[in-house]
């Protein structure tokens, strides 16, 4: 028996990777599972940016990068946040990473003492639990339900908050609920972290480019936290480049320094390709990304209205992101006469063997009553995947 680590035995196996992997396995035996559990675009990434990669290689981008990424990529990302978000920084305060994953736990591991406070607005994205206890802080989760459309109040932000409270963290759009703050929302959160000047704020933007609301609105907009806002973002997502591994962090400068540090004895700079094939997403007009933005929009209307025809699955209407995560505890309880769902991952593993359809149990996100459909999938396959789930629900009594 090989003796691990305190420290990776407590850590769990992110569940949205463990659902992929099942899928895959089964798929090999030759079942036809329909995946739905990977947030992942399903479209190519777009040719201007494998053009710009292609030229990096031609143009020998073989060599070590600056540690928090190369010059023109770190300016490029500065005018983006100028472009699209009116914000200024300087190319000091970028830190280019290895996805926004390991931007984010840049931030934690720079920012968090040992027992120190992190709150977490839930339902929340699966890797932020783990993350806040790879950086050995207390995670203290404040859950938004349904009817505030799964949003944390300002109420509630004050309540947590105590005097060990170093760190909040959330998405907007958010993963898995697809809500999106407005402008008004992050404002009042921003007038109470006013009242707490020792409480960082990680904001994960990384669903930017897919919010059906309208403009991207970022809490690093309000002048008196914005030296305390850590954006997280990249282009995994809006870019559809999942694989190519690169996202970024803005930051204040020492935060900026902080985190080049950890990272130059870590991982040093990411990709230097993916890098340059970064500055052409960077540099693009947002235009290009609304082709995506049409699909993704065309495919939720599509999904929320073939589950209005199943009973007991309530939902909010998600304004950007590509997921659905529906409250289904009337199913709890229930049995096809062989095998009773006692639960949400009990409900996952039913539909996964019954109706051979991947989902991912709302207890990885802090919301044990829901599942989360992933709809970055194609419209025919959509459909198939919610017949088949309504077919086997209905076997449930
Ligand atoms: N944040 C959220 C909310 C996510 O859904 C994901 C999943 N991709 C990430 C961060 C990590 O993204 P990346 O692929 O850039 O590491
Ligand atoms: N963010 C995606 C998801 O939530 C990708 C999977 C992962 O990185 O955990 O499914």
């Amino acid at each position: 028996m090989i003796a691990l680590s305190h420290r990776i035995t407590q850590l769990s196996e992110s569940e949205t990777l463990a659902m992929a992997r099942k899928s895959r396995e089964l798929k090999a035996q030759g079942f036809d599972v329909i995946n739905l559990s990977l947030g992942e675009p399903d479209f190519f990434t777009p040719t201007y940016i494998k053009e710009a990669a292609k030229t990096a290689i031609d143009e020998n981008y073989s060599f070590y990068t600056p540690v928090n990424g190369y010059l023109e990529l770190r300016q490029a990302i500065c005018n983006k946040l100028k472009r699209d978000n009116q914000l200024e920084f300087a190319p000091d305060q970028i830190v280019v990473t290895t996805g926004a994953k390991q931007a984010l736990i840049n931030a934690l591991l720079c920012l968090v003492n040992p027992g120190e406070e992190v709150i977490v607005a839930a339902p929340y994205w699966v890797s932020y639990r783990d993350m806040v206890k790879l950086a050995e802080g207390e995670a203290v989760y404040v859950k938004a339900g349904i009817e505030s459309d799964f949003k944390v109040t300002p109420e509630q932000l004050e309540a947590a908050i105590t005097p060990k409270t170093r760190m909040f963290m959330f998405s907007s759009p958010c993963n898995p609920t697809g809500s999106v703050y407005t402008r008004q929302e992050l404002k009042a959160l921003a007038e109470v972290f006013e009242r707490h000047p020792q409480v960082y704020i990680l904001s994960d933007e990384i669903y930017e480019h897919i919010n059906f609301s309208g403009k991207h609105e970022s809490i690093a907009q309000f002048e008196s936290v914005r030296e305390r806002v850590i954006i997280i973002n990249g282009v995994s997502k809006g870019f559809a480049m999942t694989g190519w591994r690169v996202g970024y962090l803005a930051a204040h400068i020492d935060i900026a320094k902080a985190c080049t540090k950890l990272q130059g004895q870590f991982t040093s700079g990411t990709n230097s390709i993916a890098q340059r094939a970064t500055i052409a997403a960077m540099d693009a007009d947002p235009a290009n990304t609304y082709l995506m933005l049409e699909k993704f929009r065309e495919r939720r209307d599509l999904v929320l209205d073939l589950m209005k025809d199943i009973p007991g699955m309530i939902t909010n209407i998600p304004e950007g992101a590509f997921y659905v995560f529906p409250n289904v505890k009337a199913y709890f309880g229930k049995t096809d006469g062989e095998t009773v769902v006692k639960d949400a991952p009990d409900l996952c593993m039913y539909l996964l063997n019954k109706a051979q359809v991947a989902l991912v149990p709302g207890d990885a996100f802090g919301d044990p009553e829901c599942i989360r459909f992933s709809y970055a999938t194609s419209n025919d396959l959509l459909v198939e995947a919610v017949a088949r789930i309504k077919k086997a629900l209905a076997e449930l009594k």
